[in-house]
């Protein structure tokens, strides 16, 4: 008798700025061979192209005729994912210090919101996808089978970001760059709309003292229960 295959699962992973979620998202895409989707480089990217092209945030119909103008796509290039803004290859722009300090302010606007999730259900309806935000188990697949939400330390994850951005030679001290975590944090958790909370069925994991190889097994194991589960109720 053949094997029925594995059936695919949607995994949400949220939580606070830099605390490895993308990390977490990229491994375990590799390992299961689901796509992965970073719904902050989406965000990024709007934020990019509103700063280039001056639109005022406060205007409504600026920012309508702005998002008709955005394409936001994924390519895999040598196995890194890298982002598309209409095209262009933005991955090492959008992740530059004045693209985070107002990409928060930014995806407080619902438009933005509105026209970010409905392309991330797109992406994710065929499941057997990996989405790492803020909103992913609460708004975007509030039915995900797999909801994680990832916490660390404030100074543990200024510490990871400092040592990235070290790593691409881009000039920001430690505090810079706490305050631009602590900065986003506050307006995601506190903005109106879909704000930044752990869904009530979400798995929290605080990976403060944690080696990515430590969470990785963790959530693997999660995982394989979950997709167990899934199996069973199919069946029923
Ligand atoms: O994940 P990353 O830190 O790159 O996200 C950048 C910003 O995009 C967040 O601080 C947040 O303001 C916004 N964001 C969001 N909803 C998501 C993902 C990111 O509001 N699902």
């Amino acid at each position: 008798m053949s094997k029925t295959p594995s059936p695919k699962i949607i995994i949400a992973i949220d939580g606070y700025s830099a605390c490895g979620k993308s990390t977490l998202a990229k491994d375990l895409s590799k390992k299961l061979g689901y796509a992965y989707i970073d719904t902050g480089a989406m965000y990024r990217a709007v934020t990019l192209f509103f700063l280039r092209n001056e639109v005022d945030f406060d205007s409504k119909t600026a920012v309508a005729t702005a998002l008709n103008k955005i394409t936001i796509g994924f390519v895999n290039v040598k196995g890194k994912n890298r982002t598309l803004l209409n095209g262009e290859d933005v991955e090492e722009e959008i992740r530059k210090m004045y693209v985070s300090q107002k990409v928060s302010p930014v995806a407080t606007i619902s438009a933005v919101r509105r026209a970010m999730v409905a392309q991330q259900q797109k992406m994710g309806e065929q499941k057997g996808v990996i989405l790492d935000g803020r909103d992913i188990g609460t708004v975007v697949f509030p039915k995900a089978e797999l909801k994680l939400f990832i916490t660390a330390s404030p100074d543990i994850r200024t510490q990871r970001r400092f040592e990235e951005v070290q790593a691409k030679n881009q000039v920001s001290t430690f505090e810079e760059i706490k305050a631009n975590l602590l900065e986003r944090d506050h307006i995601d958790s506190s903005r109106a709309d879909s704000p930044l909370k752990q869904a009530s069925d979400a798995v929290v994991i605080d990976n403060s003292n944690l080696s990515k190889q430590e969470q990785l097994g963790m959530v693997k194991a999660l995982v394989k229960e979950r997709i167990k589960q899934v199996k069973k109720s199919s069946k029923r």
